[in-house]
């Protein structure tokens, strides 16, 4: 790292950093939107291509923060706060963190690769807690900048580091070796995450191999690109299935509800059972189990905790609760880092003013209970928590840190409470360690459907748009379509989520959207494309804005804006400029032109068109005509009106295809959802939904038997069958029956057999060892909705906005 990219005289303690004015600030943020600690916060205003938070300045001085780290200072508040002027914030954040590293000297596990990390950092902080203070990253923070958060983390209680570090190209992995300097190095699964990065598969390994340049031992599954390029310095353990030369050899062997690993270690051989039969999952535990074999743990303990890995659960899900509340499930974890990233998403989600936090004990803090209780309730008063539940012995004791709490010794005295406590109209966040068990909590709380759910992943979301927004000249502004209830994939959550990551406009089909997203409390300004005369009184009552198409539509509008006497009302001017849909033709311009003349009632926001084609190169000639004709039209209007609204044509493929027609806006519609229509531009995506049931039942036939309706499945040996609790119904297409579609079960395609019926529909599961309850994925990352498009001979448009309302939307982050 270049020293030059902090050229401020900060000394950095592990207290914090003192300024030169002798300020200890001991509070890092990034982020403008989260809880901020006034005068102890030094915030590094970062660059970003599609967000430049030198923009929250003002804000954040108004909200008491003193100190800034800029790459340039306005004029405008120059003199109100302290600036430290760097070349590059991100750089100069990167060394703030490699410097505090430097201060602490326990063991620090680095963790890269392709895939697992996440679930490998979680395993070992579990394998690990009961023996040391560890300090790990919160989430999946493994980025240029995650990571640096992460090591600022550290306190002088810790005595254990776990952080994971991701790259996507070359040259990355060097800064954050010298962030997290690890010194045991566990390399996961390579796989082909990323790989349009990197030249070759060796060279991202070779590139991830940087981060444990300085480490002591590096824990691999062996192959011979990491043998060839491990420093000579670093000590190997390699571990391998197939290969004996390896430090570690292992065999497997499934058992009932698991696998049982045959462990060879030097002179050493035992057994270890995990809970565990999917190939991702083992090589997972074997990368924690390397660790544990490294820390010299023993045969009896390692057995005894593997036992007891559990699937690391999605974080954060959002779910509907019992008396209208709405449920913000963290059962899984009780930490203060990982508490504030709660009350974070908390402060973000809320759909209640009134807010409440069932908390357990919290651990691994490093800190003195007083000290970390005391904290814990400062961080409650400043997000504002309406009702704090604790549940715990040492919460209890503390009690009276908190203004106003009810604790209970144990998750059952809570339970046995339940009644009492009446819950409704409340955003309830369950945060708990594991041992509390706080899933019993959940389910109480739990408004219950059947077991079919579609889930959304919201990190996804925001991966997706800021994939697109960086994609974008500056200044242009984006408008995200949430028609069709985002698509399928839930309305009001999302529109909240993307108000958060403050999109621009908001687009929904018909005024009744709309105004489910006003009552919902969206602020966003929303455009309606295609009102209805006999909506517009409630358009203008909820204050969304009508996109305008016709003359008709046009002179109904203005007859009734002026009835209500109304001051320049925003709407937007829809073109037809080929699609043959909605809009003013060209030959009608004229006309609309004098109809908005001198009219002080409305005020035209934007003008926009839409493309017929903008996905499809054949007819790329087309397009441009499209643009171009816009572009004359919509000139044509400005100059005439003396008006300056903004313009707006492309939709997602438009983006990715016509970046010369980005205008002021455009409208980005299923690619938000993960699906691209370019092979290239779809693994830069991220899967957004997964929808999910379970296995109701599970019988053998014997041959000659058949399966449902029409007796169309005719089985020709014993077939064993399994009925999941989805049909048509919830939006599978009756087409997907009869052995063209497939659901998985354990990640194993099972062809679903005989005709989908309304609620259910059956799949051969001869070749799958599964149960009653299982899972059952019928489209997510590895069945993808653009997939069963192609087969069905339709567009994942379709699949996605076909999912019936009937189906529960679970959103989570990872
Ligand atoms: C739906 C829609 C979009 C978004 O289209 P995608 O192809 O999903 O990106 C944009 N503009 C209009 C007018 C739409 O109806």
């Amino acid at each position: 790292m270049n020293s030059n990219s902090l050229p401020i005289a900060f000394e950095i303690t592990k207290k914090g950093i003192v300024t030169a004015d002798g300020s200890l600030l001991d509070h890092i943020s990034i982020d403008s939107r989260s809880l901020q600690n006034g005068k102890q916060t030094l915030f590094f205003a970062l660059a970003g291509s599609n967000n430049d938070a030198h923009q929250y300045i003002p804000d954040l001085i108004q909200q008491g923060v003193q100190h800034f780290v800029v790459q340039h200072i306005s004029p405008e508040y120059q003199n109100s706060a302290h600036f430290y002027v760097v070349q590059d914030t991100r750089k100069a954040l990167q060394e703030v963190a490699a410097q505090y590293r430097e201060l602490f000297h326990f063991p620090i596990i680095g963790i890269t690769g392709s895939n697992g990390k996440t679930i490998v950092k979680e395993w070992l902080n579990f394998l690990l807690s009961p023996d040391f203070n560890v300090i790990r990253s919160p989430k999946s923070y493994n980025s240029q900048i995650g990571v640096p958060l992460s090591v600022l983390g550290i306190n002088e209680k810790h005595n254990l580091g776990i952080f994971e570090a991701g790259i996507s190209t070359i040259n990355e992995m060097q800064q954050l070796q010298q962030i997290v300097q690890p010194t045991i190095g566990v390399l996961t699964n390579i796989g082909s995450a990323h790989d349009e990065g990197f030249t070759s598969r060796e060279q991202k390994i070779i590139e991830k191999l940087q981060l444990f340049k300085n480490a002591e031992v590096i824990i691999y599954n062996k192959n011979s690109v990491v043998d060839l390029y491990l420093p000579k310095n670093i000590k190997a353990l390699s571990w391998s299935f197939k290969d004996t030369t390896a430090t570690v050899f292992l065999s497997k062997k499934e058992i009932d509800n698991g696998t049982q690993l045959l462990v060879t270690y030097e002179a050493i051989q035992f057994e270890v059972e995990i809970p565990f039969q999917d190939e991702a999952s083992i090589e997972n535990a074997v990368s924690a189990l390397m660790v544990l074999l490294h820390l010299k743990y023993d045969a009896a303990t390692i057995q005894q905790r593997m036992a007891m890995l559990y699937p690391v659960e999605m974080r954060l899900k959002v779910k509907n609760g019992i008396n209208n509340c709405s449920l913000i499930d963290d059962s899984y974890s009780s930490d203060y880092q990982s508490l504030k990233i709660a009350l974070d998403f908390l402060e973000s989600q809320k759909q209640y003013q009134k807010k409440t936090i069932i908390l357990s004990d919290i651990f691994q803090s490093g800190l003195p209970q007083e000290e970390l209780y005391e904290k814990v309730a400062k961080l409650i008063v400043a997000n504002k928590i309406d009702r704090v539940i604790g549940i715990g012995t040492t919460i209890s004791q503390f009690q009276n840190q908190f203004s106003q709490a009810t604790v209970y010794p144990d998750t059952a005295s809570f339970i046995a409470d339940f009644e009492q406590l009446d819950f409704s109209n409340e955003t309830i966040l369950i945060k708990g360690a594991r041992s509390f068990a706080f899933e019993q909590i959940v389910q109480l709380l739990e408004e219950k459907t059947h077991e079919t759910v579609l889930e959304i992943n919201l990190n996804a979301i925001t991966h997706n748009l800021n994939f697109f927004k960086s994609k974008l000249q500056a200044d242009v502004k984006v408008m995200v379509m949430v028609k069709a209830f985002g698509y399928g994939n839930g309305g009001l959550e999302i529109a909240k989520l993307l108000e958060f990551n403050k999109v621009n406009y908001l687009g929904v089909a018909f005024a009744d959207e709309g105004i489910v997203l006003k009552n919902g409390g969206i602020k966003v300004p929303i455009m309606v494309l295609n009102p209805e005369s006999t909506s517009f009184s409630a358009i203008i009552q909820h204050g969304i804005e009508p996109e305008i198409y016709s003359l008709k539509g046009l002179q109904a509008f203005l007859k009734l804006a002026k009835q209500k006497d109304l001051s320049r009302f925003p709407i937007h001017i829809k073109i037809d400029t080929g699609m043959h849909r909605l809009g003013f033709e060209k030959d009608t311009i004229p006309d609309l032109i004098a109809a908005l003349h001198d009219n002080e009632h409305v005020t035209v926001k934007s003008i926009l068109s839409h493309l017929a084609t903008s996905d499809d190169a054949k007819h790329f000639d087309f397009v441009q005509q499209q643009i171009s004709l816009f572009d004359e039209l919509s000139t044509q209007i400005c100059n005439e009106l003396k008006i300056k609204p903004f313009r707006h044509i492309l939709n997602t493929s438009g983006i990715s295809n016509f970046p010369n027609a980005q205008f002021d806006m455009v409208r980005l519609g299923i690619g938000l959802y993960g699906v691209s229509n370019d092979p290239e531009e779809q693994k830069k995506l991220e899967n957004v939904g997964t929808l999910k049931s379970i296995i109701s039942q599970i019988r053998t036939i014997s041959a000659g038997e058949s399966v449902g309706y029409g007796r169309r499945f005719m089985a020709e040996v014993p077939t064993k069958i399994a009925t999941i609790p989805i049909g048509y119904a919830d939006g599978i297409s009756r087409a997907w029956g009869n052995e063209v579609g497939h659901v998985l079960i354990k990640n194993k395609k099972a062809p679903i057999i005989g005709s989908v019926c309304m609620d259910m529909l059956m799949v051969n599961v001869t070749d799958i060892d599964c149960s009653e309850g299982d899972i059952v994925v019928v489209f997510g990352e590895n069945l993808s909705v653009t997939y069963i498009a192609n087969r069905l001979h339709t567009i994942a448009y379709e699949v996605l906005t076909a999912i019936s309302q009937r189906v529960k939307r679970v959103f989570y982050r990872v």
